[in-house]
């Protein structure tokens, strides 16, 4: 078999992980387990996966420390899996670059939900940025910020922004559409990939304020990323 996809899922609950691995490869994925958080940090970047499932309380290294230091060298689509459900858990799983979080008790079906869209988007990546012969995009200028198509990269007043790859995908969409607002559900379908039954909108709320650390002077006063009161978000045409 060619080309199945492989996952790698951390989790230290047996149980749990027999579970999880039986559903996967039930959907047609591989999967390995690894069992604690060095050992899971360890097969992440060694191995070849093609999405991460973390669990964050783990023996040894926790979910967030995985995540972080496979960010330094990866852009593998990482959801977190966990039983803890505070708001500053998902925020802080959100900052250290993971795509997504799911709180147990979860259902089998909105987490395969969501696996394959995160899967299905970061392989439409790859085939896009393989793409030849296509022409080359001009980078896209609003105000100070520069977004390069070409790099995949955001610089503010010439200044590299360091940004994840969904703040990225979130900012190019906006100003691909320039001055248009999106609701919360439309940007979970668009940059998630998520159909809005699955999603969880504060996912947007958390990216959207990350990017505003990011790239506004005061982002309790946003000059770029804009809220549209009773639609959404846009990136304001300056
Ligand atoms: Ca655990």
């Amino acid at each position: 078999m060619e080309d199945r996809k492989k996952i790698l899922v951390v989790e230290d609950e047996k149980n749990i992980a027999t579970v999880l691995a039986y559903n996967i490869k039930k959907e047609g994925y591989d999967c390995d387990v690894a069992y604690d958080g060095e050992t899971g940090l360890h097969m992440a970047t060694e191995g070849s996966y093609d999405l991460l499932l973390l669990d964050i309380m783990l023996p040894r290294l926790n979910g967030f420390e995985i995540c972080e230091q496979v960010r330094r060298t990866s852009q593998v689509p990482i959801i977190f899996v966990t039983a803890r459900e505070e708001e500053k858990d998902r925020i802080l799983g959100l900052e250290t670059g993971a795509d997504d979080y799911v709180t147990k008790p979860f259902s089998f079906k909105e987490l395969m939900a969501r696996v394959r869209a995160n899967i299905r988007r970061s392989a439409g990546e790859v085939i896009r940025g393989k793409e030849e012969g296509t022409p080359r995009a001009e980078p896209i200028r609003i105000g100070e910020l520069e977004i390069d198509r070409e790099r995949y990269s955001v610089t503010k007043a010439g200044e590299i922004i360091d940004l994840s790859k969904k703040d990225y995908d979130l900012i190019l969409f906006l100003a691909e559409n320039v001055g248009t607002a999106f609701t919360r559900e439309e940007l979970l379908g668009r940059i998630w990939g998520y159909d809005d039954y699955y999603g969880d909108i504060r996912t947007v709320d958390v990216t959207v304020s990350r990017i505003r650390k990011k790239i506004e002077k005061d982002p309790a006063r946003p000059e770029y990323l804009m809220t549209k009161r009773g639609v959404g978000y846009f990136l304001c045409d300056r």
